[in-house]
Protein backbone atom coordinates (compact mmCIF):
# COMPACT_ATOMS: atom_id res chain seq x y z
CA UNK A 1 0.00 0.00 0.00
CA UNK A 2 1.15 3.55 -0.83
CA UNK A 3 2.15 5.82 2.36
CA UNK A 4 2.17 9.58 1.84
CA UNK A 5 3.12 12.05 4.72
CA UNK A 6 1.28 15.21 4.83
CA UNK A 7 2.63 18.54 6.67
CA UNK A 8 0.36 21.23 7.74
CA UNK A 9 2.50 24.71 8.85
CA UNK A 10 1.05 26.60 11.27
CA UNK A 11 -1.15 28.67 9.26
CA UNK A 12 -2.65 25.69 7.84
CA UNK A 13 -3.84 24.63 11.73
CA UNK A 14 -4.19 28.14 12.82
CA UNK A 15 -7.51 27.78 14.71
CA UNK A 16 -10.31 24.87 14.97
CA UNK A 17 -11.96 24.87 11.75
CA UNK A 18 -8.51 24.85 9.55
CA UNK A 19 -7.22 22.00 11.60
CA UNK A 20 -10.95 20.53 11.23
CA UNK A 21 -10.16 20.87 7.16
CA UNK A 22 -6.45 19.41 7.37
CA UNK A 23 -8.10 16.30 9.00
CA UNK A 24 -10.47 16.27 6.20
CA UNK A 25 -7.88 16.16 3.98
CA UNK A 26 -5.63 13.54 5.46
CA UNK A 27 -9.12 11.41 5.76
CA UNK A 28 -9.57 11.63 1.97
CA UNK A 29 -5.86 10.43 1.29
CA UNK A 30 -6.89 7.33 3.20
CA UNK A 31 -10.22 6.98 1.40
CA UNK A 32 -7.82 7.21 -1.73
CA UNK A 33 -6.57 4.10 -0.49
CA UNK A 34 -3.09 5.69 0.76
CA UNK A 35 -1.40 4.82 4.25
CA UNK A 36 -1.74 8.85 5.54
CA UNK A 37 1.01 10.43 8.14
CA UNK A 38 0.63 13.53 9.12
CA UNK A 39 3.11 16.26 10.76
CA UNK A 40 1.89 19.57 12.16
CA UNK A 41 3.88 22.67 13.08
CA UNK A 42 2.20 24.66 15.89
CA UNK A 43 -0.84 26.81 15.61
CA UNK A 44 -0.53 29.87 14.12
CA UNK A 45 2.61 31.79 15.51
CA UNK A 46 2.27 30.04 18.68
CA UNK A 47 6.25 29.55 18.48
CA UNK A 48 6.96 33.23 18.01
CA UNK A 49 4.69 33.91 21.14
CA UNK A 50 6.40 31.32 23.22
CA UNK A 51 9.80 32.70 21.83
CA UNK A 52 8.38 35.94 23.33
CA UNK A 53 7.07 34.74 26.65
CA UNK A 54 10.63 33.07 27.33
CA UNK A 55 12.25 36.51 26.39
CA UNK A 56 9.75 38.08 28.86
CA UNK A 57 11.28 35.72 31.90
CA UNK A 58 14.97 35.39 31.31
CA UNK A 59 16.37 37.57 28.70
CA UNK A 60 18.99 34.96 27.91
CA UNK A 61 17.33 31.56 28.17
CA UNK A 62 19.06 28.26 28.47
CA UNK A 63 19.01 26.58 25.18
CA UNK A 64 17.64 23.29 26.86
CA UNK A 65 14.84 24.96 28.86
CA UNK A 66 14.28 26.56 25.25
CA UNK A 67 13.57 23.60 23.25
CA UNK A 68 11.23 22.11 26.28
CA UNK A 69 8.89 25.01 25.80
CA UNK A 70 8.87 25.27 22.31
CA UNK A 71 8.16 21.81 21.91
CA UNK A 72 5.20 21.92 23.33
CA UNK A 73 3.80 24.86 20.45
CA UNK A 74 3.88 20.71 18.20
CA UNK A 75 2.36 18.88 20.74
CA UNK A 76 -0.49 21.39 20.65
CA UNK A 77 -1.30 20.41 17.52
CA UNK A 78 -0.78 16.77 17.35
CA UNK A 79 -3.37 16.22 19.86
CA UNK A 80 -6.02 18.41 18.43
CA UNK A 81 -5.29 17.11 14.89
CA UNK A 82 -5.77 13.73 16.18
CA UNK A 83 -9.04 14.75 18.00
CA UNK A 84 -10.52 16.54 14.84
CA UNK A 85 -10.01 12.88 12.48
CA UNK A 86 -11.84 11.34 15.70
CA UNK A 87 -14.72 14.07 15.42
CA UNK A 88 -14.43 13.36 11.60
CA UNK A 89 -15.43 9.31 11.92
CA UNK A 90 -11.90 8.34 11.30
CA UNK A 91 -8.87 6.83 13.50
CA UNK A 92 -5.87 8.47 13.94
CA UNK A 93 -2.98 8.29 17.22
CA UNK A 94 -0.86 11.40 17.88
CA UNK A 95 2.95 11.10 18.77
CA UNK A 96 5.60 13.11 19.92
CA UNK A 97 9.17 13.34 18.67
CA UNK A 98 10.19 11.14 21.61
CA UNK A 99 7.50 8.84 20.75
CA UNK A 100 7.78 8.19 17.28
CA UNK A 101 11.83 7.91 18.07
CA UNK A 102 13.31 10.95 16.40
CA UNK A 103 17.08 10.80 17.56
CA UNK A 104 18.91 13.97 17.44
CA UNK A 105 22.04 15.03 18.31
CA UNK A 106 22.21 17.85 21.75
CA UNK A 107 22.50 21.21 19.93
CA UNK A 108 19.69 22.16 21.80
CA UNK A 109 17.37 25.04 19.03
CA UNK A 110 19.33 23.51 16.27
CA UNK A 111 19.59 19.62 16.42
CA UNK A 112 20.28 17.10 13.67
CA UNK A 113 18.31 14.03 13.27
CA UNK A 114 20.62 10.80 13.84
CA UNK A 115 17.70 8.19 13.51
CA UNK A 116 14.03 7.40 13.23
CA UNK A 117 12.56 4.38 14.58
CA UNK A 118 9.86 3.54 12.09
CA UNK A 119 8.46 -0.18 13.89
CA UNK A 120 5.74 1.85 15.82
CA UNK A 121 4.47 4.48 13.17
CA UNK A 122 4.63 1.44 10.92
CA UNK A 123 2.41 -1.01 13.32
CA UNK A 124 -0.23 2.17 14.10
CA UNK A 125 -0.59 2.49 10.07
CA UNK A 126 -1.55 -1.37 9.28
CA UNK A 127 -3.87 -0.82 11.83
CA UNK A 128 -5.74 1.44 9.66
CA UNK A 129 -4.98 4.65 11.83
CA UNK A 130 -3.80 8.37 10.76
CA UNK A 131 -0.69 8.58 12.30
CA UNK A 132 -0.49 12.65 13.56
CA UNK A 133 3.39 13.45 14.33
CA UNK A 134 4.33 16.47 16.08
CA UNK A 135 6.92 18.05 13.64
CA UNK A 136 10.20 20.23 14.62
CA UNK A 137 11.21 17.86 17.64
CA UNK A 138 13.27 14.90 19.15
CA UNK A 139 15.08 13.51 21.69
CA UNK A 140 18.52 13.09 22.85
CA UNK A 141 20.42 10.14 23.95
CA UNK A 142 19.56 11.46 27.29
CA UNK A 143 16.21 11.67 26.41
CA UNK A 144 16.54 15.81 26.56
CA UNK A 145 13.41 17.24 23.84
CA UNK A 146 15.29 19.20 21.34
CA UNK A 147 13.89 21.06 18.42
CA UNK A 148 15.42 21.20 14.72
CA UNK A 149 15.68 25.21 14.12
CA UNK A 150 12.73 27.36 12.85
CA UNK A 151 11.03 26.02 10.08
CA UNK A 152 12.10 22.79 11.47
CA UNK A 153 8.70 20.76 10.82
CA UNK A 154 8.96 20.91 7.06
CA UNK A 155 12.20 18.29 8.24
CA UNK A 156 10.09 16.32 10.34
CA UNK A 157 7.95 15.78 7.48
CA UNK A 158 10.64 15.07 4.59
CA UNK A 159 12.32 12.96 6.81
CA UNK A 160 9.78 10.97 7.79
CA UNK A 161 8.52 10.14 4.25
CA UNK A 162 12.27 9.09 3.43
CA UNK A 163 12.50 6.41 6.29
CA UNK A 164 8.93 5.36 5.94
CA UNK A 165 9.61 5.51 1.77
CA UNK A 166 6.90 7.58 1.44
CA UNK A 167 5.36 7.75 -2.69
CA UNK A 168 5.84 11.84 -1.64
CA UNK A 169 5.27 14.28 0.80
CA UNK A 170 3.40 16.88 0.79
CA UNK A 171 3.77 20.15 2.19
CA UNK A 172 -0.02 22.06 2.60
CA UNK A 173 1.15 25.63 3.00
CA UNK A 174 -0.36 29.27 2.83
CA UNK A 175 1.27 29.75 -0.95
CA UNK A 176 0.08 27.41 -3.52
CA UNK A 177 4.09 26.81 -4.54
CA UNK A 178 6.98 27.91 -5.52
CA UNK A 179 7.48 30.89 -7.80
CA UNK A 180 10.32 31.98 -10.21
CA UNK A 181 10.53 35.12 -8.12
CA UNK A 182 8.74 36.34 -4.95
CA UNK A 183 5.14 37.54 -6.54
CA UNK A 184 4.95 40.13 -3.22
CA UNK A 185 7.80 41.97 -5.02
CA UNK A 186 7.12 40.93 -8.94
CA UNK A 187 3.65 40.13 -9.80
CA UNK A 188 4.62 38.64 -12.91
CA UNK A 189 6.37 36.03 -11.18
CA UNK A 190 5.36 32.36 -12.28
CA UNK A 191 4.21 29.79 -9.99
CA UNK A 192 6.73 26.39 -11.40
CA UNK A 193 4.88 22.73 -11.80
CA UNK A 194 8.39 21.82 -11.37
CA UNK A 195 11.74 22.08 -9.40
CA UNK A 196 14.44 20.43 -8.79
CA UNK A 197 16.57 19.68 -5.13
CA UNK A 198 19.39 21.64 -6.40
CA UNK A 199 17.71 24.85 -7.84
CA UNK A 200 15.26 24.81 -4.57
CA UNK A 201 18.10 24.61 -2.17
CA UNK A 202 19.59 27.39 -4.32
CA UNK A 203 17.14 29.69 -3.84
CA UNK A 204 16.21 28.75 -0.32
CA UNK A 205 19.62 29.50 1.33
CA UNK A 206 19.65 32.96 -0.70
CA UNK A 207 16.10 33.54 1.38
CA UNK A 208 13.15 32.77 -0.89
CA UNK A 209 11.58 31.49 2.41
CA UNK A 210 9.35 28.72 1.37
CA UNK A 211 10.92 25.45 3.31
CA UNK A 212 13.39 24.79 5.78
CA UNK A 213 16.58 23.91 3.88
CA UNK A 214 17.70 20.89 5.46
CA UNK A 215 14.48 19.36 3.88
CA UNK A 216 15.49 19.58 0.92
CA UNK A 217 18.80 17.91 1.32
CA UNK A 218 16.96 14.92 2.73
CA UNK A 219 14.32 14.64 -0.10
CA UNK A 220 17.63 14.77 -2.23
CA UNK A 221 19.71 12.39 -0.49
CA UNK A 222 17.21 9.92 -0.48
CA UNK A 223 15.02 10.96 -3.37
CA UNK A 224 11.41 12.14 -1.98
CA UNK A 225 9.43 13.85 -3.95
CA UNK A 226 7.64 17.31 -2.30
CA UNK A 227 4.85 18.77 -3.51
CA UNK A 228 4.28 22.13 -1.97
CA UNK A 229 0.71 23.32 -2.37
CA UNK A 230 -2.43 25.35 -0.56
CA UNK A 231 -3.92 23.87 2.14
CA UNK A 232 -7.10 26.05 1.25
CA UNK A 233 -7.31 24.98 -2.33
CA UNK A 234 -6.98 21.55 -4.25
CA UNK A 235 -4.68 22.63 -7.20
CA UNK A 236 -2.11 20.84 -7.61
CA UNK A 237 1.12 22.89 -6.19
CA UNK A 238 4.79 22.83 -7.22
CA UNK A 239 6.55 19.59 -6.94
CA UNK A 240 9.90 19.76 -6.49
CA UNK A 241 11.82 16.80 -7.47
CA UNK A 242 15.11 15.17 -9.26
CA UNK A 243 15.08 17.15 -12.76
CA UNK A 244 14.52 20.85 -13.12
CA UNK A 245 10.95 21.96 -15.13
CA UNK A 246 12.92 22.95 -18.81
CA UNK A 247 16.24 21.61 -19.78
CA UNK A 248 16.66 24.41 -22.28
CA UNK A 249 16.38 27.51 -20.17
CA UNK A 250 19.49 28.05 -18.32
CA UNK A 251 17.49 29.91 -15.47
CA UNK A 252 14.71 29.03 -13.28
CA UNK A 253 14.63 31.21 -10.72
CA UNK A 254 15.43 34.70 -9.38
CA UNK A 255 15.95 36.30 -5.99
CA UNK A 256 16.61 39.65 -4.68
CA UNK A 257 18.26 39.26 -0.73
CA UNK A 258 17.63 43.20 -0.23
CA UNK A 259 19.20 43.83 3.18
CA UNK A 260 23.14 42.72 2.47
CA UNK A 261 25.97 44.43 3.60
CA UNK A 262 29.40 44.76 1.98
CA UNK A 263 32.85 44.54 4.08
CA UNK A 264 36.29 44.80 2.09
CA UNK A 265 39.51 44.88 3.82
CA UNK A 266 42.20 46.01 1.55
CA UNK A 267 45.88 45.25 1.28
CA UNK A 268 45.82 41.65 3.24
CA UNK A 269 48.99 39.83 3.32
CA UNK A 270 48.52 37.05 0.03
CA UNK A 271 50.03 34.68 1.64
CA UNK A 272 47.89 31.09 3.06
CA UNK A 273 46.43 31.48 5.98
CA UNK A 274 44.83 34.61 5.73
CA UNK A 275 41.59 33.71 4.54
CA UNK A 276 41.10 31.20 7.00
CA UNK A 277 42.05 33.84 10.14
CA UNK A 278 39.47 36.33 8.41
CA UNK A 279 36.32 33.81 8.02
CA UNK A 280 36.29 31.97 10.69
CA UNK A 281 36.62 35.28 13.39
CA UNK A 282 33.04 35.45 11.42
CA UNK A 283 32.18 32.12 11.67
CA UNK A 284 32.67 31.93 15.50
CA UNK A 285 30.34 34.23 15.48
CA UNK A 286 27.41 31.58 13.29
CA UNK A 287 27.06 34.28 10.61
CA UNK A 288 26.80 33.10 7.10
CA UNK A 289 28.76 35.20 4.39
CA UNK A 290 27.97 34.89 1.06
CA UNK A 291 29.80 36.50 -2.15
CA UNK A 292 33.67 35.77 -1.21
CA UNK A 293 35.76 37.58 -3.37
CA UNK A 294 39.38 38.05 -3.11
CA UNK A 295 41.01 39.92 -5.89
CA UNK A 296 44.70 38.49 -6.55
CA UNK A 297 47.40 40.04 -5.25
CA UNK A 298 49.62 42.78 -6.38
CA UNK A 299 52.84 43.32 -4.86
CA UNK A 300 51.79 40.43 -2.41
CA UNK A 301 48.92 42.22 -1.27
CA UNK A 302 45.13 41.09 -1.96
CA UNK A 303 41.78 42.45 -1.19
CA UNK A 304 38.72 40.69 0.21
CA UNK A 305 35.16 41.76 0.21
CA UNK A 306 32.32 39.16 1.33
CA UNK A 307 28.21 40.06 1.34
CA UNK A 308 26.49 39.37 4.95
CA UNK A 309 23.16 40.22 5.94
CA UNK A 310 23.05 43.88 6.83
CA UNK A 311 21.90 43.21 10.14
CA UNK A 312 25.29 41.63 11.05
CA UNK A 313 27.06 44.22 9.94
CA UNK A 314 28.43 45.68 13.47
CA UNK A 315 29.10 41.78 14.67
CA UNK A 316 30.79 41.36 11.79
CA UNK A 317 33.16 44.60 11.97
CA UNK A 318 33.73 43.79 15.41
CA UNK A 319 34.99 40.28 14.48
CA UNK A 320 37.03 41.43 11.55
CA UNK A 321 38.92 44.80 12.17
CA UNK A 322 41.36 43.14 15.13
CA UNK A 323 42.18 40.11 12.51
CA UNK A 324 42.98 42.78 9.91
CA UNK A 325 45.03 44.86 12.66
CA UNK A 326 46.70 41.59 13.65
CA UNK A 327 47.52 40.56 9.81
CA UNK A 328 48.62 44.48 9.04
CA UNK A 329 46.00 45.01 6.26
CA UNK A 330 44.94 48.23 5.39
CA UNK A 331 40.98 49.87 5.61
CA UNK A 332 38.51 47.76 6.12
CA UNK A 333 35.48 49.49 4.10
CA UNK A 334 31.77 48.92 4.66
CA UNK A 335 28.73 49.44 2.84
CA UNK A 336 25.17 48.25 4.09
CA UNK A 337 23.02 50.23 1.20
CA UNK A 338 23.68 46.83 -1.24
CA UNK A 339 21.37 43.87 -2.39
CA UNK A 340 22.19 40.90 -4.28
CA UNK A 341 19.94 39.93 -7.08
CA UNK A 342 20.99 36.24 -8.31
CA UNK A 343 19.96 34.07 -10.37
CA UNK A 344 19.45 30.04 -10.14
CA UNK A 345 19.25 26.86 -12.58
CA UNK A 346 20.47 23.46 -13.31
CA UNK A 347 20.77 24.24 -17.18
CA UNK A 348 23.47 26.98 -16.83
CA UNK A 349 26.55 24.66 -15.88
CA UNK A 350 26.05 23.54 -19.26
CA UNK A 351 25.36 26.49 -21.10
CA UNK A 352 27.83 29.52 -22.16
CA UNK A 353 26.44 32.77 -22.54
CA UNK A 354 24.54 33.09 -19.30
CA UNK A 355 26.69 35.08 -16.90
CA UNK A 356 26.79 38.13 -19.99
CA UNK A 357 22.98 37.74 -20.75
CA UNK A 358 22.40 38.90 -16.85
CA UNK A 359 24.86 41.32 -17.16
CA UNK A 360 23.34 42.90 -20.26
CA UNK A 361 20.18 42.81 -18.63
CA UNK A 362 21.53 44.72 -16.16
CA UNK A 363 23.39 47.28 -17.84
CA UNK A 364 20.12 47.78 -20.01
CA UNK A 365 18.46 48.51 -16.84
CA UNK A 366 21.20 51.18 -16.11
CA UNK A 367 22.49 49.33 -13.05
CA UNK A 368 25.62 49.10 -12.20
CA UNK A 369 27.09 45.60 -10.68
CA UNK A 370 29.52 46.32 -7.58
CA UNK A 371 30.52 42.78 -7.42
CA UNK A 372 29.87 39.56 -9.45
CA UNK A 373 30.54 36.00 -7.91
CA UNK A 374 29.43 32.76 -10.16
CA UNK A 375 29.26 28.88 -9.14
CA UNK A 376 28.31 25.63 -11.21
CA UNK A 377 24.52 27.04 -10.86
CA UNK A 378 24.29 30.74 -9.90
CA UNK A 379 25.22 33.65 -10.28
CA UNK A 380 25.04 37.13 -8.12
CA UNK A 381 25.36 40.25 -8.44
CA UNK A 382 25.73 42.94 -5.80
CA UNK A 383 23.96 46.19 -6.56
CA UNK A 384 23.02 49.49 -5.08
CA UNK A 385 19.55 48.79 -2.77
CA UNK A 386 18.32 51.74 -4.50
CA UNK A 387 18.05 50.20 -7.88
CA UNK A 388 17.82 46.32 -6.24
CA UNK A 389 13.89 46.32 -7.66
CA UNK A 390 14.90 47.28 -10.73
CA UNK A 391 17.80 45.00 -11.36
CA UNK A 392 15.31 42.10 -10.30
CA UNK A 393 12.81 43.14 -13.02
CA UNK A 394 15.31 43.03 -15.64
CA UNK A 395 16.65 39.57 -14.89
CA UNK A 396 13.34 38.02 -14.13
CA UNK A 397 12.23 39.64 -17.92
CA UNK A 398 15.48 38.91 -19.63
CA UNK A 399 15.10 35.19 -18.68
CA UNK A 400 11.69 35.31 -19.59
CA UNK A 401 10.60 34.08 -16.29
CA UNK A 402 7.35 35.00 -16.81
CA UNK A 403 6.66 32.60 -19.23
CA UNK A 404 6.18 28.75 -18.98
CA UNK A 405 9.25 27.40 -20.85
CA UNK A 406 8.37 25.31 -24.75
CA UNK A 407 9.85 22.11 -22.99
CA UNK A 408 8.39 22.38 -19.41
CA UNK A 409 7.65 19.02 -18.13
CA UNK A 410 4.69 18.18 -15.50
CA UNK A 411 4.82 15.65 -13.11
CA UNK A 412 3.34 13.18 -14.91
CA UNK A 413 5.61 13.19 -17.32
CA UNK A 414 8.72 13.15 -14.49
CA UNK A 415 6.83 10.83 -11.67
CA UNK A 416 8.65 7.83 -12.67
CA UNK A 417 11.78 8.57 -12.61
CA UNK A 418 11.66 9.83 -8.99
CA UNK A 419 13.24 6.00 -7.50
CA UNK A 420 16.77 6.42 -5.78
CA UNK A 421 19.55 7.16 -7.53
CA UNK A 422 21.15 3.24 -7.63
CA UNK A 423 24.72 4.52 -5.96
CA UNK A 424 23.25 5.67 -3.04
CA UNK A 425 21.30 2.54 -1.82
CA UNK A 426 24.19 1.39 -0.04
CA UNK A 427 25.23 4.91 1.38
CA UNK A 428 21.28 5.35 1.82
CA UNK A 429 21.34 2.36 4.21
CA UNK A 430 24.24 3.19 6.13
CA UNK A 431 22.79 6.69 7.29
CA UNK A 432 19.60 5.46 7.98
CA UNK A 433 20.92 3.28 11.08
CA UNK A 434 22.45 6.40 12.99
CA UNK A 435 23.67 9.43 10.33
CA UNK A 436 20.89 10.64 8.56
CA UNK A 437 21.54 14.35 8.59
CA UNK A 438 25.17 13.75 7.92
CA UNK A 439 27.32 16.09 5.66
CA UNK A 440 27.18 12.87 2.23
CA UNK A 441 30.39 13.77 -0.22
CA UNK A 442 29.77 12.46 -3.61
CA UNK A 443 33.47 13.19 -4.69
CA UNK A 444 36.28 15.85 -4.35
CA UNK A 445 37.66 16.30 -8.21
CA UNK A 446 40.73 17.93 -9.56
CA UNK A 447 40.33 20.17 -13.11
CA UNK A 448 44.10 20.43 -13.85
CA UNK A 449 43.03 22.18 -16.74
CA UNK A 450 42.44 25.70 -16.49
CA UNK A 451 43.89 29.55 -16.39
CA UNK A 452 42.95 32.60 -15.15
CA UNK A 453 43.10 36.30 -16.43
CA UNK A 454 42.59 39.38 -14.38
CA UNK A 455 41.55 42.93 -15.34
CA UNK A 456 42.40 45.54 -13.48
CA UNK A 457 41.53 48.96 -12.95
CA UNK A 458 38.43 47.77 -14.70
CA UNK A 459 35.62 51.43 -14.74
CA UNK A 460 32.62 51.28 -12.19
CA UNK A 461 30.02 51.86 -14.66
CA UNK A 462 27.03 50.15 -15.76
CA UNK A 463 27.63 47.80 -19.04
CA UNK A 464 31.51 46.92 -18.66
CA UNK A 465 31.31 43.56 -17.58
CA UNK A 466 28.27 43.09 -19.90
CA UNK A 467 30.76 44.21 -22.56
CA UNK A 468 33.80 42.15 -21.55
CA UNK A 469 31.64 38.76 -21.49
CA UNK A 470 30.11 39.72 -24.46
CA UNK A 471 33.54 40.23 -25.84
CA UNK A 472 35.31 36.66 -24.60
CA UNK A 473 31.51 35.04 -25.15
CA UNK A 474 31.20 36.06 -28.93
CA UNK A 475 34.91 34.44 -29.35
CA UNK A 476 33.19 30.93 -28.99
CA UNK A 477 35.71 30.92 -24.94
CA UNK A 478 33.26 29.03 -21.75
CA UNK A 479 34.20 31.17 -18.97
CA UNK A 480 33.91 29.30 -15.85
CA UNK A 481 34.27 31.19 -12.65
CA UNK A 482 33.66 35.02 -12.53
CA UNK A 483 34.69 37.08 -9.73
CA UNK A 484 34.43 41.02 -9.94
CA UNK A 485 35.59 43.20 -6.93
CA UNK A 486 36.44 45.82 -5.65
CA UNK A 487 40.03 47.43 -6.30
CA UNK A 488 41.61 49.89 -4.16
CA UNK A 489 42.18 51.91 -6.87
CA UNK A 490 39.10 54.93 -6.18
CA UNK A 491 36.42 54.36 -8.73
CA UNK A 492 37.65 51.11 -10.23
CA UNK A 493 37.27 47.46 -9.96
CA UNK A 494 38.74 44.38 -10.97
CA UNK A 495 37.30 41.36 -12.75
CA UNK A 496 38.77 37.89 -12.50
CA UNK A 497 37.59 34.66 -14.93
CA UNK A 498 38.77 31.55 -15.82
CA UNK A 499 38.70 29.04 -19.12
CA UNK A 500 40.06 26.00 -20.33
CA UNK A 501 43.77 26.36 -20.61
CA UNK A 502 44.23 26.31 -24.67
CA UNK A 503 41.74 28.97 -24.83
CA UNK A 504 44.00 31.50 -22.96
CA UNK A 505 45.61 33.04 -26.00
CA UNK A 506 42.44 33.69 -27.36
CA UNK A 507 40.95 34.65 -24.13
CA UNK A 508 44.62 36.95 -23.74
CA UNK A 509 44.26 38.80 -26.84
CA UNK A 510 40.47 40.04 -26.42
CA UNK A 511 41.51 41.36 -22.76
CA UNK A 512 44.45 43.21 -24.17
CA UNK A 513 42.01 44.83 -26.64
CA UNK A 514 39.57 45.90 -23.90
CA UNK A 515 42.45 47.12 -22.39
CA UNK A 516 43.42 49.50 -24.92
CA UNK A 517 39.49 50.85 -25.91
CA UNK A 518 38.65 51.08 -21.77
CA UNK A 519 42.13 52.09 -20.27
CA UNK A 520 42.44 49.50 -18.02
CA UNK A 521 45.21 49.44 -15.49
CA UNK A 522 46.60 46.10 -16.70
CA UNK A 523 45.93 43.09 -17.70
CA UNK A 524 47.05 39.76 -15.36
CA UNK A 525 47.34 35.69 -16.48
CA UNK A 526 48.23 32.90 -14.84
CA UNK A 527 48.07 29.76 -16.88
CA UNK A 528 49.27 27.22 -14.23
CA UNK A 529 46.04 26.76 -11.85
CA UNK A 530 43.94 24.45 -10.84
CA UNK A 531 40.49 24.03 -9.68
CA UNK A 532 39.36 21.65 -7.20
CA UNK A 533 36.31 20.86 -6.29
CA UNK A 534 34.10 19.18 -3.24
CA UNK A 535 30.73 17.57 -4.11
CA UNK A 536 28.43 16.39 -2.19
CA UNK A 537 24.59 16.94 -0.19
CA UNK A 538 24.58 19.82 2.78
CA UNK A 539 27.89 21.51 1.88
CA UNK A 540 26.22 25.04 2.88
CA UNK A 541 24.34 24.00 6.18
CA UNK A 542 26.93 21.84 7.36
CA UNK A 543 29.22 25.48 7.59
CA UNK A 544 32.52 23.44 8.51
CA UNK A 545 32.87 22.57 5.22
CA UNK A 546 35.00 25.22 4.26
CA UNK A 547 36.46 25.55 7.32
CA UNK A 548 37.71 22.46 6.80
CA UNK A 549 38.98 23.12 3.80
CA UNK A 550 40.77 26.24 4.62
CA UNK A 551 42.22 24.76 7.36
CA UNK A 552 43.93 22.14 5.65
CA UNK A 553 45.06 23.90 2.41
CA UNK A 554 46.57 26.53 4.95
CA UNK A 555 48.55 24.39 7.40
CA UNK A 556 50.36 22.80 3.93
CA UNK A 557 51.17 26.22 2.80
CA UNK A 558 48.83 26.19 0.13
CA UNK A 559 47.69 29.61 -1.25
CA UNK A 560 43.53 29.69 -2.01
CA UNK A 561 43.40 32.29 -5.34
CA UNK A 562 39.60 32.09 -5.84
CA UNK A 563 37.12 30.25 -4.22
CA UNK A 564 33.22 29.80 -4.81
CA UNK A 565 30.72 27.91 -3.22
CA UNK A 566 27.07 26.30 -4.06
CA UNK A 567 24.85 23.94 -2.62
CA UNK A 568 26.59 21.41 -5.11
CA UNK A 569 29.95 22.53 -4.69
CA UNK A 570 32.90 24.24 -3.12
CA UNK A 571 35.43 24.86 -5.55
CA UNK A 572 38.87 26.43 -5.00
CA UNK A 573 41.37 27.61 -6.97
CA UNK A 574 45.00 27.08 -6.30
CA UNK A 575 48.56 26.74 -8.26
CA UNK A 576 48.60 23.67 -10.32
CA UNK A 577 52.33 22.99 -8.62
CA UNK A 578 50.35 22.47 -5.62
CA UNK A 579 47.07 20.75 -6.98
CA UNK A 580 48.19 17.04 -6.46
CA UNK A 581 49.07 17.59 -2.85
CA UNK A 582 45.82 20.03 -2.24
CA UNK A 583 43.40 17.27 -3.68
CA UNK A 584 45.60 14.10 -1.35
CA UNK A 585 45.04 16.38 1.86
CA UNK A 586 41.08 17.09 0.99
CA UNK A 587 40.50 13.64 0.38
CA UNK A 588 42.31 12.74 3.82
CA UNK A 589 40.59 15.52 5.64
CA UNK A 590 37.01 14.61 4.21
CA UNK A 591 37.36 11.11 4.38
CA UNK A 592 34.89 10.53 6.92
CA UNK A 593 32.50 11.85 4.75
CA UNK A 594 32.44 10.76 1.67
CA UNK A 595 30.37 8.01 0.55
N1 LIG B 1 6.84 25.77 14.97
C1 LIG B 1 8.18 25.84 14.52
C2 LIG B 1 8.49 27.23 14.01
O1 LIG B 1 7.62 28.09 14.02
C3 LIG B 1 8.50 24.81 13.47
C4 LIG B 1 7.77 24.97 12.16
O2 LIG B 1 6.76 25.65 12.08
O3 LIG B 1 8.20 24.38 11.19
O4 LIG B 1 9.59 27.50 13.62
MG1 LIG C 1 7.34 26.70 7.73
Amino acid sequence: MSLIVQKFGGTSVADAEKILAAARKAIRAQRDGHQVVVVVSAMGHNTDLLIDLAHQVDEDPPAREMDMLLSTGEQVSVALMAMAVHALGSEAVSLTGGQIGIRTDSSYTKARIRSISTERIVRLLSEGKIVICAGFQGIDEELNITTLGRGGSDTTAVALAAVLNAESCEIYTDVDGVYTTDPRVLPEARRVDIICYDEMLELASLGAGVMHNRSIEFAKKFGVPIHVRSSFSDIPGTYIVRESESDSSPVSGATLTRDEARVTVFGVPDIPGTSLRIFSAIAERRISVDMIVQNVGRSGKADISFTFPRAELKAVLAAVQPVANDLGAGRVEQDDQVSKVSVVGLAMARQAGVAQHMFRALADAGVNIQMITTSEIKISALVDRQHAHAALRAVHSTFQLDQRPNDAKTWDQVRANQHQHPDMTKLVERLRSDQLEALTLTGIELDGDQARITLLGVPDQPGVAAEIFAAVGDAGVFVDMIVQSIDSDDGRTSITFTVRRNALPLALKIARDLQQRHALTAVQHDPEIAKLSVSGIGLRSHTSVAMILFRTLASAGINVQMINTSELQVNVVVASAQSAQALRLLESAFAEYLS
